[in-house]
């Protein structure tokens, strides 16, 4: 008899069943219905033993102690603040926009203080900025949008700015330094063995039963549990009942080069004529000393893997539906980025996680 069947083994799962073995004596079995631990976090050794990321670049950053000490326990960490350049115009410039963007991009020689009269008179006004494509024209007008954000974003998401949420281009803040940091959080570093190891200490417990390549809906009849926490799509746990939810997915295309290095920054954004929205070198991330190195090109669609809630009106209006129905559902929790749909980065996906485990405790 297990306490909780967990299901999904990325973030939310491991954090939970590490949290309730080790912190709260519980029996857990933990199912992924992928061959691998870690969920979208996974990283591995590829065939020419450089270590990647299997779905796209994952970097670590965070503003909360908590989380960075809580995964701690479990890896030693590497520093490393991520760096990225957009492919523009035919130059490669910093994202986030800042100081230098700007001058290189227009060949203009600015201060930071002249940088923000620059900004102020190509500044959109926008009565209450509620777009993606509001955030951003009224901040530095409409050709920096047009360049860096506008088709960018209509690639990543298949939709203009204009009908997503301000928080999706939010995310990239405009600086008028020249700071070209991509995050601005206080702890930025990876774990030092990579994920897939760190995932593999947080399991290794006598409480944690783990089953892959196993869907839960072929487990659940088989096994005897008390109660269920299920970090897999919200509206699939509820057959669809009230119509899809919108998740974003990518096509991952990977590549080896023989030679030490590829581009000259981790990541390479390509915000407008390519199909594939960037490029990312791994070793940059890992640190790792390889005379190959391993890229990936990210590719977005609509159909495979739920990667990605789309945050706009109707979306959430049709989670909330769901959510009821989530929290009308006795013995079952949710929780991670597709059970709760929201655009979470890995560390608040590990904080949602422990708040959930200290509710459970009580
Ligand atoms: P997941 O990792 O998706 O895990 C859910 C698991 O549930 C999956 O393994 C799935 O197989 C399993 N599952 C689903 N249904 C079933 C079922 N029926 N039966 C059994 N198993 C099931 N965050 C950052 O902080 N920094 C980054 O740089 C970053 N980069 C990212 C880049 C990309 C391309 C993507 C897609 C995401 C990125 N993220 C990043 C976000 C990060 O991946 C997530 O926040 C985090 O991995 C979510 O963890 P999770 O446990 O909620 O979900
Ligand atoms: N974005 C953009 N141009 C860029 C980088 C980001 O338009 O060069 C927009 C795009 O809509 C993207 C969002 O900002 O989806 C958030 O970017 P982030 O790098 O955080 O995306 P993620 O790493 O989550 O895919």
């Amino acid at each position: 008899m297990f306490d909780y069947l967990i299901v999904g083994a990325g973030f939310a799962g491991c954090v939970l069943a590490e949290r309730l073995a080790a912190g709260a004596g519980k029996r857990v079995l933990l199912v992924d219905r992928r061959p691998h631990i870690g969920g979208n976090a996974y990283d591995h050794y590829d065939d020419a033993g450089v270590l990647v990321h299997k779905y796209g670049p994952h970097i670590f950053h965070t503003n909360s102690r908590e989380v960075f000490d809580y995964l701690g326990r479990f890896t030693a960490w590497r520093p490393y603040e991520h760096r990225v350049l957009a492919s523009v115009d035919g130059q490669l410039l910093p994202i986030p926009i800042n100081l230098d963007t700007v001058n290189r991009l227009y060949g203009l020689s600015l201060t930071s203080l002249e940088l923000e009269q620059f900004f102020a008179e190509r500044a959109e006004h926008v009565e209450a900025v509620r777009t993606s494509e509001d955030v951003i024209v009224s901040r530095v007008g409409r050709d920096l949008y047009t360049k860096f954000f506008r088709n960018y974003t209509r690639k990543q998401w298949g939709l203009d700015p204009g009908e997503l949420d301000a928080s999706v281009t939010a995310r990239v803040p405009i600086r008028l330094s020249r700071d070209d940091r991509y995050f601005g959080d206080t702890y930025q570093a990876m774990p030092r063995h990579g994920y897939t190891r760190m995932f593999e200490r947080m399991l290794a417990h006598p409480g944690i039963k783990v089953l892959l390549n196993a869907d839960y809906r072929d487990v659940a009849g088989e096994v005897a549990f008390r109660e269920m926490i299920y970090t897999g799509p919200v509206d699939e746990f509820f057959d669809h009942r009230f119509g899809k939810l919108p998740y974003r997915s990518l096509r991952f295309h990977h590549e080896t080069h023989d030679k030490p290095v590829f581009q000259p920054a981790p990541v390479v954004n390509y915000p407008n004529e390519q199909p594939y929205t960037r490029i990312t070198e791994f070793k940059y991330l890992t640190g790792q000393d390889h005379a190959k190195t391993s890229v990936v090109y990210e590719y977005p669609c609509d159909d495979g893997d739920p990667y990605y809630p789309v945050p706009r009106p109707e979306n959430a209006e049709l989670y909330r539906r769901y959510k009821a129905l989530a929290d009308a559902t006795p013995g079952v929790h949710f929780a991670g980025r597709l059970g709760t749909y929201r655009y979470y980065n890995m560390d608040q996906v590990v904080a949602q996680a422990l708040t959930l485990y200290a509710r459970l405790r009580e």
